[in-house]
């Protein structure tokens, strides 16, 4: 399920002891105003902080979040929240600048409106405005900077929620205005509660992050597929190199079928799972993993596939 179509906090896999402290935030048992929700990639922080927001803006939340049928929850649902607003990483380095917090030289014409200047007023026809930050820890230093004096004196209508998985990467200025949320991946008997239909090459892949997994389950042939070719790899002899590479190729292709994006983000993602699966298989050498990832980063920087794949493979079954 992405976090797009989850509607209700039950519909979010796991998150309980997250799940709790939004609960009593959303409905107004804890006047909070700013929080700051951490934890892996794929842990479903991004999907609860939405759900947060929608939560904050509802005429009539319950203990289950929004009541999803108010006019907030409408224009919500349709993306035309007038007393929402989103700020994420933009441009080729996934940098969220200081334009996105205060009016400033540095704005784009595609820019929404700061967040200083979207605070100015009051809600529309929501409870509160609301501001959601994905990946907090992608903002410039004069962009924290900027967001710090929001968090010193918030405007009773108020609130912001934050996401990041590195929080080490933000500043502590900003962390000790926000409460701190933990998003913690499931256990293992949890993941497999969770989703039974997953074998145990499904789960080993996505990490143990639900986001990943529902993703991976969407496509489990594809991935299924990168699986074997890494157990493969151990038994290949050095003269299978180019063989192994036109294979890893076709898995390449068919990624690209199956999710839809270009050849190069499929390369991306089919080498990033070779080395998760690498990283966790018990006959492959450790430094594989590795190689792979060199890999990767010489195609993200647009290295050719096929030489990429020619020289890691025959690197890999030389030994
Ligand atoms: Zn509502």
């Amino acid at each position: 399920m992405s976090s797009s179509t989850v509607s209700k906090l039950d519909d979010l896999a796991g998150l309980a002891g997250a799940k709790r402290v939004i609960r009593q935030v959303a409905t107004g048992k804890s006047a909070v105003h700013a929080l700051l929700l951490y934890g892996a990639k794929g842990s479903g922080k991004n999907a609860l902080a939405r759900l947060l927001s929608q939560a904050w803006l509802c005429q009539h939340p319950g203990e289950d979040g929004a009541d999803g049928t108010c006019r907030a929850c409408g224009a919500f649902a349709r993306g035309t929240s007038a007393d929402f607003l989103y700020i994420g990483p933009t441009g080729p380095s996934s940098i969220i600048r200081v334009a996105a917090i205060v009016e400033s030289k540095d704005k784009d014409k595609d820019d929404p409106v700061p967040l200083l200047e979207f605070f100015r007023t009051p809600p529309l026809m929501a409870r509160h405005k609301v501001v959601m930050i994905e990946q907090a820890h992608r903002m410039n230093r004069d962009a924290f900077n900027s967001l710090l004096k929001t968090l010193e004196e918030p405007h009773p209508h108020a609130r912001i929620v934050l996401t990041t998985d590195m929080i080490s990467a933000v500043p502590a200025t900003i962390l000790s205005r926000c409460l701190g949320v933990a998003c913690e991946l499931p256990t293992h008997e949890e993941m497999v509660r969770l989703y039974p239909e997953a074998t145990p090459a499904d789960l080993l892949l996505s990490e143990g992050a639900p986001g990943r997994t529902a993703h991976v389950l969407a496509h489990a042939d594809r991935y299924r597929a990168i699986y074997e070719f890494a157990e493969s790899l151990p038994t290949r002899s050095p003269g299978g190199a180019l063989v192994a590479s036109e294979q890893f190729r076709s898995i390449c292709e068919g990624i690209e079928k199956a999710l839809g994006c270009g050849a190069r983000a499929a390369q991306a993602e089919a080498l990033e799972t070779l080395a998760i699966a690498l990283s966790r298989s018990k006959t492959a050498d450790p430094r594989w993993s590795q190689k792979v990832l060199e890999a990767h980063r010489r195609v993200v920087g647009n290295a050719s596939i096929g030489l990429a794949l020619d020289a890691l493979f025959t690197g890999i079954l030389a030994r």
